[in-house]
């Protein structure tokens, strides 16, 4: 475990501004490489989101070419996110041969705009048959393409939505766009009745802090657990874990460092804005945050950190962990969702304003996003289910599985006396003595933080922190957004329906808001989430409280639901039926890979390790017994080393004795439909791999180091 520290591959250490963005046809690229006229209406298609003409392409595909071929790229391919959780690539040579069967580089306008990777083989949800295979990718033009180094060439990746041949999302990207178009649809529609005539869209930012755990990598390759399901399926914590809390913002390991280095030095090319880096509260637990971006592009740029940071890992000999809980009894990752709205005038809809107008228009889209996350908690909650985020949410960890939302001691007062009817105008004095002016500047200080609180108001943004470590944030997003639409059309009727009785905007606004602030009063909790108060108060307030991934999808079965998402198009219900089979599927695989990696461990390695050195024991324990006739020990002494043994012996028997019943219960698996497969999963199978883990951990403390067959928690996360 040598530790290489190097200051920058080729020398000196260089400043970002000087090569970020060098592997992406960017905005200046494409104005160096474009005729004017060319550019400037490329420029339009991307500012409308409109779709690109032919002879467009035709040319941005030979700028696009040209420009890859410079910096050496041999290959182009279509980048896009199916419902795998992951990023998927196919790779066309750029090679081709002309009319005289000269060999060429060729990339027509066709081809970036579209491909058809025969891509069968990705999850559809039962959407589309294998034999009618023929799903299309087409570039999102939203998105610049970018070069992608490998070890013996370059690729130019087309960032690409995936769409099947009847129109049907087949994957994670089509629905964000969908959302974001919703959502500022919505959002304009707003901002044009309370005056704000000149605003023409609304784009939602996005900024994902990253959490990750890094192991080394020949300890990694030594469990099961950890190549297989991403996270350890059995050990203990030694005795020290974060209980100290000397771990969080210590000082980082110089190997650490030099892979968070190196990754940032790949993620500058690719234009990536990385900005934090620290230690986080585990130990080898780490985050990485970039500047937020549109939330579109900032999907890609977090797959791609991850990519990223994946292979940088394995180039440094150690082991990227993105699962939501690699090890039990520590804290598990997250990925915070820093999620705002911005005005096409630069105008954040969620940072409280200095004038009374933009005073209230931001306390009706705050209110817009309480009603949004009051009404479709459930959702919600469905978005950021998986097996992995089972063990942090509802599993008495951050944060739980109740949604709610913490807005901060003083606009919570603001909002109470807006429900008093204490807040008669909008006028600047009001604002003023209610403090909302200086409401950032407040809820930015730390003091004034709720790390419990799964979605939490910080000064100018909402952070959804209950977001998955591992998940493409596509997902929640697209839902969040499509809340949020119904939230603010909602409110937008309300204000409306006021003003025809004769109210004045201000007055009609504000009377609405406080009709919600009302309604919506359940979904405030500014308290402990984690507690067990909580829990009950939440049940009181009707909040859905959903344990686990099989209990959270159901509500895509709700009417209501289902209806939201295909009013605003951002689903259509067979898409809805895709994603919910798809995932529920994806937890059921993830759990029966789990507990057959449970019992290859505990049959091949742990069970012969314990074996074994009962053997020893009992052969010691016999030869003790032999000489004891001259020794003469007390009988109590040797009753002692018997009942050890024979504690040994007992757990060895139970864990046999609970594995045979865990291996009984997985072939139960496949009775039934999916749902049943599912509940199966989280009612039976999982509490049953955790009755062995149990015994095995038991175990792992009455067996000799030297005879443990993996590395221990003591390995992975304090040798680095
Ligand atoms: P904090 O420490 O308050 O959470 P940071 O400034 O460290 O805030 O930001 C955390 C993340 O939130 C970063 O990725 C940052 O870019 C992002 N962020 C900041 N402002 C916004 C915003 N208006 N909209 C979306 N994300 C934002
Ligand atoms: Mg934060």
């Amino acid at each position: 475990m040598t530790t290489q520290v190097s200051t920058n591959g080729n020398g000196a250490v260089k400043s970002a501004t000087l090569y970020f963005g060098s592997n992406t046809f960017n905005t200046s690229v494409m104005q160096s490489k474009l005729p004017k006229e060319i550019f400037n209406s490329l420029k339009t298609t991307l500012d409308l989101g409109e779709k690109l003409s032919p002879d467009i392409a035709d040319a941005v595909a030979h700028a696009m070419k040209e420009w890859a071929l410079e910096h050496g790229a041999t290959h182009y391919c279509h980048w896009f996110q199916p419902m795998t959780g992951a990023t998927a690539e196919k790779h066309d040579a750029f090679l081709s041969f002309d009319k005289d069967g000269s060999v060429i580089d060729r990339f027509s306008g066709s081809q970036l705009i579209q491909s058809e990777p025969d891509a069968s083989s990705f999850p559809s949800g039962g959407m589309r048959a294998t034999f009618e295979a023929r799903g299309y990718t087409a570039w999102d033009p939203s998105s610049p393409a970018f070069l992608m180094e490998g070890p013996q060439g370059i690729t130019m990746c087309i960032p690409s939505v995936f769409i099947s041949y009847h129109g049907e999302a087949l994957d994670e990207k089509a629905p964000l766009l969908r959302s974001m178009a919703a959502l500022s649809k919505s959002a304009t529609a707003m901002l044009h009745l309370l005056g704000k005539k000149n605003v023409t869209h609304v784009t939602t930012y996005l900024g994902a802090e990253q959490e990750y755990f890094l192991v080394d990598r020949e300890l990694y390759e030594q469990r099961p657990d950890l190549m297989l399901t991403g996270r350890t399926l059995i050990g203990n914590l030694p005795p020290k874990g974060q209980q100290l809390e000397d771990h969080y913002f210590g000082s980082i390991p110089d190997r650490v460092l030099d892979f968070m280095q190196e990754t940032e030095k790949e993620l500058y090319k690719l234009g990536i804005p990385a900005k934090t880096r620290h230690n986080e509260v585990a130990p080898h637990q780490f985050e990485i945050a970039p500047i937020h971006e549109v939330t579109s592009l900032a999907a890609d740029h977090n797959l791609l950190t991850m990519e990223t940071m994946r292979k940088v890992a394995e180039r440094k000999g150690l082991a990227l962990l993105l699962h939501e809980k690699p090890f039990a009894g520590i804290n598990g990752s997250g990925k915070h969702n820093n999620w705002s709205m911005g005005d096409s005038t630069g105008k954040n809809l969620l940072d409280p304003g200095e004038t009374p107008e933009s005073n209230l228009n931001f306390i009706v889209f705050l209110v817009a996003t309480l009603k949004g996350v009051h009404k479709r908690a459930a959702v919600l909650r469905a978005a950021i289910a998986s097996a992995g985020n089972d063990h942090r949410l509802g599993a008495n960890e951050a944060p739980p599985a109740i949604m709610s939302v913490f807005l901060g001691e003083q606009l919570d007062a603001v909002l109470n006396a807006i429900e008093r009817g204490e807040v008669k105008e909008a006028s600047a004095q009001q604002f003023i003595e209610l403090g909302v002016s200086q409401l950032p500047a407040v809820s930015k200080d730390n003091t004034d933080r709720n790390r419990t609180s799964p979605f939490a108001f910080t000064g100018n943004k909402f952070e959804f922190r209950a977001v998955p470590s591992s998940m493409p944030i596509a997902i929640p997003n697209s839902i969040l957004n499509t809340a949020m639409s119904e939230a603010i059309d909602d409110m937008r009727e309300a204000i409306e329906a006021e003003m025809k009785q004769g109210k004045a905007l201000d007055a009609a606004a504000l009377e609405v808001v406080r009709k919600e602030v009302k309604a919506t009063k359940a979904i405030r909790f500014e308290g402990d989430g984690y507690s067990e108060a909580w829990q009950k108060e939440a049940k009181k307030r009707g909040l859905p409280n959903l344990k686990n991934t099989p209990e959270a999808l159901a509500i895509w079965n709700d009417q209501s639901t289902r209806d939201v998402f295909t009013k605003y198009g951002v689903l259509t219900a067979e898409e809805i039926d895709s994603r919910y089979h798809v995932r529920l599927e994806r937890y059921v695989k993830d759990v029966d890979i789990e507990i057959k990696s449970l019992l290859l461990m505990i049959k091949t390695q742990v069970l012969p390790a314990c074996v074994s050195f009962q053997g020893e024991m009992a052969g010691s324990f016999s030869e003790l017994v032999a000489v004891n006739k001259s020794l003469k020990l007390p009988a109590k002494a040797i009753a002692t080393q018997a009942a050890a043994l024979k504690s040994l012996a007992t757990n060895i028997s139970l864990l046999m004795e609970r594995t045979e019943k865990l291996e009984a219960s997985l072939a139960g698996l496949h009775k039934g439909g999916l749902e049943a497969h599912a509940k199966h999963c989280a009612n039976v199978l999982l509490p049953s791999a955790l009755a062995v883990r149990e015994v095995a951990d038991a175990l792992e403390m009455q067996v000799d180091k030297d005879y443990w067959p993996v590395p221990s928690y003591l390995d992975l996360l304090f040798k680095m």
